[in-house]
């Protein structure tokens, strides 16, 4: 991946742009091809939900299956040495005699995490300034640093997400204010997080308390609106069928600036300390890359999915299969043809476009009868795909395959197509396949 200098972690095909209606979005800067990899972000914050801190490291998130515990607590474990060592003098150590209280809600502990990691000395000079830019500077440009540049490590980044505090109701707001004010509390009595110069720790005023329950408060609805899934892969029965588990949330600037859409054109692995994001089929110059946050138009219908994304993240979803009410797919066999030039549908007996009229004849490159030749091959290859193992030294020579399909998919069949989105599902599994580390579950061969 050739790196962007303007948006740090991401690849140079991204851009960052800014839309009115959409806010900041990432768009291509050139034509991006199925399964590019287009960012790798180390996440400013990853914690390990409720359910999982008895089973997975509390440093690298790892399924653990010898576990080390922690010398204090009995909540959490690791899963070794070094892990322990990073994890007590790092996030687990500054939260030990915390964590059952910041375990009851996902909120506290990733708002405590933040203010904790960011120090209170840094919060005091900080906040104040982005406070201000926040009211003065343009939303297009808040967030980037004096080199316009876009960098995840950079607290101002963090800081300036969006909070869709102006949407949210009364009730949830101040439901969201009494966590603040329980992380501010346990700020207080971890005697690590209000210390002068020499680490000393001192008694807050109300001055210093007012700031950091506000910034907690602040943290806390960014989160709400930026935080995604952090996800264990999981092999079933065999190498390609992998399901993922979610094992916790995190927090990546970057990645935040995808927007959703039912139809995404990349996808999202968070399982590793940081993101990994790739394209799921091709994106042309100057399009928008999107992300699914959950629904996807396969997984819900159009009006329960729009309400679910209204009421969740506040917005009406405007993608191609909400705006085109996609709620009926065309099978593997009977597709639609679409026309290179203009992208409308190819009438199959007049061998002519519908919108514009270009007719296609026998030998120039838009052969229709070729291209039906090349889908029913493209198609019979699917369940072989589908199989692959990592023994397998065709697993390279596959994903080769799998993508020239995909990209034949992209430029001849009109969406929504059965066979074009099990070809895409197909890719991120090779993708969570080929991930670093994954669970062998009961039954594995
Ligand atoms: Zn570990
Ligand atoms: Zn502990
Ligand atoms: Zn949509
Ligand atoms: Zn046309």
């Amino acid at each position: 991946m050739e790196p962007s200098a303007t948006i740090i972690g991401a690849s140079n095909a991204l851009a960052l742009t800014y839309k009115p209606e959409k806010g900041r979005c990432v768009v291509a800067k050139r034509n991006i091809r199925p399964g590019e990899v287009l960012l790798v972000e180390d996440s400013s914050v990853m914690c390990l939900d409720e359910a999982h801190v008895a089973t997975n490291c509390s440093s690298c998130l790892a399924h653990c299956l010898a576990p080390v515990p922690c010398p204090t607590c009995s909540l959490v474990i690791f899963c070794s040495e070094p892990c322990r060592s990073k994890g007590l003098a790092g996030s687990h150590g500054k939260e030990c005699q915390a964590l059952p209280i910041l375990l009851s809600h996902v909120h506290m502990l990733m708002s405590y995490r933040l203010l904790m990691q960011t120090t209170h000395a840094k919060v005091k000079d900080l906040v104040p300034i982005l406070r201000e830019e926040a009211k003065t500077r343009s939303k297009a440009d808040l967030g980037l640093n004096d080199d316009s540049v876009y960098d995840s490590s950079d607290y101002r980044t963090l800081y300036h997400l969006t909070t869709n505090a102006e949407q949210s109701c009364a009730p949830y707001l101040l439901s969201q204010c009494v966590l603040a004010v329980l992380v501010t509390k346990l700020l207080v009595e971890s005697r690590q997080y209000f210390v002068d110069d020499a680490g000393v720790a001192f008694t807050p005023g109300n001055e210093d308390l007012l700031l950091s329950g506000t910034t907690a408060f602040h943290h806390i609805l960014t989160f709400t609106c930026n935080n995604h899934e952090v996800v264990e892969c999981q092999m079933q029965k065999t190498p390609m069928d992998v399901k993922t588990q979610l094992i916790g949330y995190g927090l990546s600037p970057v990645l935040s600036l995808f927007n959703h859409s039912c139809y995404p054109s990349a996808f999202y692995r968070a399982n590793e300390g940081h993101v990994r994001v790739a394209a799921l089929r091709s994106v042309k110059a100057g399009e928008e890359v999107t992300l699914n946050y959950f629904p996807a138009f396969v997984e819900m219908d159009l009006i329960p999915r729009r309400a679910f994304l209204r009421f969740k993240y506040s917005f009406e979803c405007h993608c191609e299969a909400c705006d085109g009410d996609w709620s009926s797919m065309s099978s593997s066999s009977k597709f639609q043809i679409k026309c290179p030039e203009c992208g409308s549908r190819v009438n199959l007996a007049s061998k002519s476009c519908l919108r514009c009229r270009l007719v296609y004849g026998g030998s120039d490159t838009f052969n229709v009868r070729e291209i039906q030749d090349k889908i029913f091959q493209a198609m019979a290859e699917i369940p072989k795909l589908s199989k692959c193992s990592k023994d397998n030294p065709a697993l390279d020579e596959n994903l080769e395959r799998l993508v020239s399909m995909i990209e034949l998919f992209d430029k001849y069949i009109l969406p929504p197509n059965q066979a074009h989105v099990d070809l895409q599902w197909l890719l991120r599994r090779y993708h969570m396949y080929t991930s670093r580390r994954y669970v062998m579950m009961d039954g594995f061969r």
